[in-house]
């Protein structure tokens, strides 16, 4: 009796439907290699927020018996395979069902295969992917993070790629053919889709990722409240008053001291203050309370707090004064105002390299032009590769006045 199990790692609300896709196809997959299967969402992740990193699980086994026996879990413990589809979550993963940051890799058994779609090179992704204690395998499919919205999915074939690219995975359980019969069976009916999920499965690169690779740092944790420190019934204190800052020149909101947000974010705002026009529409809408008030009136995110929703850079009336910026371009939460009053040239060319390179701004929230997954899908056919579009900024930048 044998059995496999694997986790898919997405961001809340972006990329829900393309979770349960690929679990579908996964359990769709199995019954066409003649093995049982189930897939299921975790309890905790829901309701989900926009890019709250969120998980599904698909369980495929020989027997009903052994499918069974995994299902009495409430969540598998370990897994063959962790799929991540937004490499962002390389920095680790913040949800509401836990606490603390869990290092991507956390439920990838010794010797299984952390699957991740992403545009970076292993050694970038291993500056962030938390060290593990066994070794295990990374394999990367060339692709840009898809993202769409709660009631819409974005047709450009990673749901079809990523079973294409299990079944090298995991041959034993779910072959390339019986992929290929699901995809087709299934509702997608695309003959394009099978084209692409054979791609993925060829062209698929892994490597072993040594105990001493990856990144050391300590995740951040914090310790729980025991049951006696609790309070009685149901009461949820209010956020309190801010504090002063610099002698009361500038002003810091209160913010949730233990949900650190920034693995929620697949992007982040980069602030040009020298465009700043003081309007403070970015502090007012801010859905969760960001921005510092600075002693020159100016308005710096706290990149702790930020969840990278984007609002900032969309109410922002300068134009190119804030730019949304993939997160896997960064390496600390610092403060950009504090780097800005430092050292303004230093700043400037900082900023300007962030915004201006492609790779940093290549992702969105799922905003597309008409056509354009139909250009890149024909691209990755045609050529083996996506070329790196525009993406963000531009989105709503020709609006802006200032
Ligand atoms: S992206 Fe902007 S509006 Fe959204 S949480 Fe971050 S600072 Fe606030
Ligand atoms: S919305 Fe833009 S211009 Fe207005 S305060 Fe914020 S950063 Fe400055």
């Amino acid at each position: 009796m044998a059995h496999f199990t694997c986790e898919v790692v997405y961001r809340g609300i972006f990329q829900k439907n393309l979770a349960s896709r690929i679990c579908r196809g996964i359990v769709l997959s199995a019954r066409k290699a003649g093995r049982w299967g189930i897939a299921f969402g975790r309890y905790g992740d829901s309701p989900q927020r926009n890019g709250i990193p969120a998980k599904d699980f698909a369980i495929v086994a020989d027997t009903q018996e052994e499918l069974e026996q995994n299902m009495a879990r409430y969540e598998p413990k370990e897994v063959d395979v962790t799929i991540c589809v937004d490499d962002t979550l390389s920095k680790g993963v913040e949800s509401w069902a836990w606490y603390g940051l869990q290092p991507i890799n956390r439920l990838t058994l010794p010797g299984g295969t952390l699957l991740m779609t992403s545009l970076q090179t292993v050694d970038a992704l291993l500056k962030d992917i938390h060290r593990k204690d066994t070794a295990y395998d990374l394999a990367i499919i060339p692709a840009k993070a898809s993202f769409s919205g709660l009631w819409v999915y974005k047709e450009d074939h990673t749901e079809a790629r990523i079973l294409g690219a299990l079944a090298k995975i995991q041959p034993a359980f779910l072959s390339l053919d019986a992929v290929c019969q699901a995809i087709r069976e299934a509702e997608w009916g695309s003959d394009l889709k099978v084209e692409s999920a054979k791609k993925a499965h060829e062209r698929l690169k892994s490597r072993t990722i040594q105990i001493t690779e990856g990144n050391a740092e300590t995740p951040y944790s914090f310790e729980m409240p025991k049951w006696w420190e609790m309070r009685e019934g149901v009461s949820i204190p209010a956020i309190p008053i801010g504090k002063p800052m610099e002698g009361g020149k500038g002003y810091v909101p209160e913010r949730n001291p233990y949900f650190k947000k920034f693995t929620t974010r697949t992007m982040r705002p980069v602030i040009d203050f020298d465009k700043c026009v003081k309007c403070t529409l970015c502090w007012i809408q801010c859905p969760d309370s960001c921005f510092d008030v600075t002693p020159d009136g100016l308005y710096d995110a706290n990149m702790e707090a930020c969840c990278g929703c984007g609002v900032c850079e969309a109410v922002c009336p300068a134009k190119e004064c804030v730019v949304m910026v993939s997160e896997a371009s960064f390496e600390d939460n610092a403060s950009q105002w504090e780097m800005w009053r430092r050292d303004k040239d230093a700043y400037k060319a900082w900023m300007t390299q962030k915004i201006h390179e492609k790779t940093h701004v290549v992702r969105s929230h799922g905003f597309r032009f008409r056509g354009q997954y139909e250009q890149e899908v024909a691209r990755e056919i045609d050529t083996g590769g996506i070329e790196i579009t525009a993406g963000i900024p531009g989105e709503n930048a020709d609006s802006k006045s200032l």
